[in-house]
């Protein structure tokens, strides 16, 4: 086992320099043109079969081991970024205006790609085939579902999928663990409340939308605070209210939209069908014509108990039990990695990247020494389940 280490640290430099170049490129979701031709040409080179093309950009890697029949493992990377305006006097800061990797995922796309390699070089030691999931389009338009459309766990079935997140504020190189519910569903919602306008000095002569929206807004809030176990915590945030455009007319119409984050699908489905029983009281108490829509988002991402309890396995041996966290909340944060976790036993861990700036934010940057750790994983984790 202590030639993985030797064979990550003969990689290093050639995975900094890549990690710093998609750094400088960043693509956002669906977009990742140049990104998606850097991965299918790393995984040609390293004598993995490649698909390309998958729901646009997205790029599935199989590696087959030399060694006999087993079974078929798969691993998951995100390769989109965000619009955000790099803040940083970096080197290799974003080249694209407006654009940048400031979640991470040219970390991660840099460490998969790293794993890829090692485990070629090991084809001969490994049994059954490895899947390299290089996925679009993670930060809020389902690249993850959009690929599983396209039948890539169908054709060669995984036994399980595992990915990685990069975790600001965990120990640089450390692993996060959790089972069960490991990040939250996101739905979005509107809602239309019509009636009549009129003058304002007149309100009686009206059906003012104004007035049932902020009661609707504070019923939402009451749904989250009295309906719903504490322990079962759920995120509903209303965050638009359009209404008017004057001082002495009363609208029409209201329009309300925000997000509901749950951990658990009942909670999710009865939170849809509370909100929609809301705004329709809500409409026929203040004669209003009620409209909702509810646009279904990510699922929760569910970390299949057996998948975690290997993941933590890998870690202690690799890094030691003292670097391995068991993570007592969920993050109420998305992750659509959740569509794989429905359709095969999967599981999500943090990649501790010690102090470094907030997810999202204008001056984060996926710290290098994060590299090694997470090739480590990836290949320890292929290696227990399918190595001779
Ligand atoms: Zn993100
Ligand atoms: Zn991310």
């Amino acid at each position: 086992m202590n030639e993985i280490p030797r064979r990550i640290l003969r990689l290093q430099e050639e995975l900094i320099a890549l990690r710093h170049d998609l750094h400088a490129h960043p693509e956002l979701g669906f977009e990742e043109q140049r990104t998606a031709s850097i991965v299918a040409g790393w995984l040609k080179r390293h004598g993995l079969e490649v698909r390309a093309g998958v729901a646009g950009t997205g790029v599935v890697g199989t590696l087959r081991g030399e060694a006999g029949e087993g079974t078929v493992v798969g691993f998951r990377a995100d390769m989109d970024a965000l619009p955000v305006e790099e803040q940083s006097d970096l080197p290799y800061r974003s080249q694209h205006p407006g654009k940048m990797h400031a979640c991470g995922h040219d970390g991660h796309t840099t460490i998969l790609l790293g794993a890829a390699a090692v485990l070629a070089e090991l084809r001969t030691q490994l049994r059954g085939a490895m899947r390299f999931y290089f996925q679009p389009a993670e930060e809020g338009v389902s690249g993850a579902k959009a690929m599983l459309a396209e039948g890539i766990l169908q054709e060669m079935p995984p036994r399980w999928v595992v990915a990685l997140h990069g975790r600001p504020g965990l120990p640089l190189g450390s692993v996060g663990v959790r089972a069960g519910a490991m990040m939250a569903s996101a739905d979005t919602f509107d809602v239309w409340l019509q009636g009549r306008g009129g003058h304002a000095a007149l309100p009686h002569l009206t059906d003012d939308p104004i007035v049932a929206g902020a009661q609707l807004v504070q019923a939402m809030q009451t749904l989250v605070s009295r309906e719903s176990a504490p322990s079962d915590p759920i995120v509903l945030s209303v965050t638009q209210f359009h209404a008017g455009n004057t001082y002495n007319v009363l609208p029409q119409e209201a329009h309300l939209a925000g997000t509901v984050r749950c951990l658990h699908e009942e909670t999710r489905d009865r939170v849809r069908e509370r909100v929609e029983q809301l705004v329709n009281a809500t409409a026929q108490a203040w004669h209003l014509h009620g409209r909702f829509e509810w646009h279904k988002g990510v699922p929760v991402l569910w970390n299949d108990e057996t998948v975690v309890a290997r993941i933590a396995q890998v870690a202690e041996e690799a890094f030691g039990k003292e670097r391995v966290t068991w993570l007592e909340h969920p993050l109420m944060g998305a992750e659509d990695f959740a569509h794989f976790a429905q359709a095969v036993p999967s599981a999500m861990f943090f990649l501790g990247l010690g102090e470094v700036a907030d997810w999202h934010t204008a001056c984060f940057d996926f710290p290098d020494e994060a590299i090694a750790p997470g090739v480590e994983m990836f290949v320890r984790l292929a290696l227990a389940e399918s190595g001779t």
